[in-house]
């Protein structure tokens, strides 16, 4: 059996009960958007690391290297923001070629402290190291929560509302622009796109601000796309999820570019990844103040695309249809 038969989240399912073994009850390891290790009496530290290697997750002529500083901090950034976390630090491990150009670094170095300063994130250390030809970016960041407010994928509760706190898929509207090299200059909703998926904001206000309330039950960032990251949420909660496609929130720049060059836009929001905003489960009764108040707060809605239910399968609804989608998220070793 090869590592492509079980794909990556096959793998994940592998490694952990190796380590689950004398895991004390109040650490989270393996299976969260961070891990989670007790700090002092009412509060956590967070720990989380992601990786961007070149033409797998990057293409050197597809993003600046100052987008690319920027975007390396910020996928990490996510994974705190998902746990309600604010960040504290983090720390940069990098494989080079030697032929890269030092004003390449100076700009990926200028991206990454743009953001590091705009998220109080200080860049403590890292590692260094020669790499036949491909850029290999690894960062960890820490974070600290509150114990009480942290926010795990394993607390859905059946009947919560599935909500997300963005549009979807303009990032995977970006990476077809990049892809099909389609000259983005003169459009300003093909710039939209490009700018998501090459320097997407982490959502730390938002994922501290629902953090504080109780009945947000279970949140995670959207990385993979939402129909490979609500599967996460259903298999640490033991729940099943009902999606109503006509809810999923798609930007009038998507929908417009996905007109023009025949793209299935709603396949891009659920499939496509790499959004970066927040999914989160809401008590039904508590969702109408919450959505209330967090329009107010952020200038958008919470938008609300579906229900958790008994466990089973994720099913997509379409005027009241079961619809299937033809790709499904983002898994590493899985064909597409
Ligand atoms: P995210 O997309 O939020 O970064 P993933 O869904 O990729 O998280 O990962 C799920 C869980 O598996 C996380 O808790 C992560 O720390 C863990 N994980 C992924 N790869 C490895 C690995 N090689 N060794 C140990 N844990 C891993
Ligand atoms: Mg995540």
């Amino acid at each position: 059996m090869k590592l492509s038969d079980i794909g990556e989240f096959g793998l994940i399912h592998r490694i952990a009960p190796h380590f689950l073994q004398n895991q004390p009850d109040d650490v989270r390891g393996i299976g969260d958007d961070c891990a989670v290790l007790p700090l002092n009496e009412t509060e956590s530290q967070l720990i989380t690391t992601d990786m961007l290697i070149e033409d797998i997750h990057f293409l050197r002529d597809g993003i600046t290297a100052r987008q690319l500083g920027y975007k390396s901090l910020a996928v990490n950034l996510s994974d705190i923001a998902a746990m309600g976390g604010s960040p504290t630090a983090a720390f940069l491990s990098f494989g080079l070629p030697e032929d890269i150009p030092v004003e390449w670094l100076d700009d990926f170095f200028a991206g990454l402290a743009e953001l590091s300063q705009k998220s109080c994130t200080p860049l403590l250390g890292g590692d260094t190291t020669k790499s036949m030809d491909r850029i290999i970016i690894n960062i960890a960041v820490l974070g600290r929560a509150r114990s009480d407010r942290i926010k795990y994928r394993s607390t859905a509760q059946i009947g919560d509302v599935i909500c997300v706190t963005d549009f979807l898929g303009d990032s995977g509207g970006g990476l077809n622009i990049i892809l099909q090299d389609i000259n983005a200059e003169m459009n300003p909703n093909a710039r939209q796109l490009v700018q998501a998926h090459c320097q997407p904001d982490p959502q730390l206000q938002e994922g501290a601000w629902l953090a504080t309330y109780d009945a947000v039950h279970a949140m995670l960032d959207v990385s993979d796309g939402i129909e490979s990251d609500i599967r996460r949420i259903m298999e640490e909660s033991r729940v099943g999820a009902r999606i109503n496609v006509d809810d999923i929130p798609i930007s009038t720049a998507l929908r417009s570019l996905a007109e023009q060059f025949g793209w299935n836009a709603i396949e891009i929001a659920a499939t496509g990844g790499e959004d970066y905003c927040l999914l989160c489960t809401i008590c039904p009764r508590d969702f109408p103040v919450i959505a209330r108040h967090f329009e107010k707060k952020f200038a958008r809605p919470l938008f609300k695309i579906g229900i958790i239910e008994k466990e089973g399968a994720l099913a997509y609804y379409q005027n009241s249809t079961l619809i299937h989608f033809a790709r499904h998220g983002w898994d590493h070793f899985r064909m597409k």
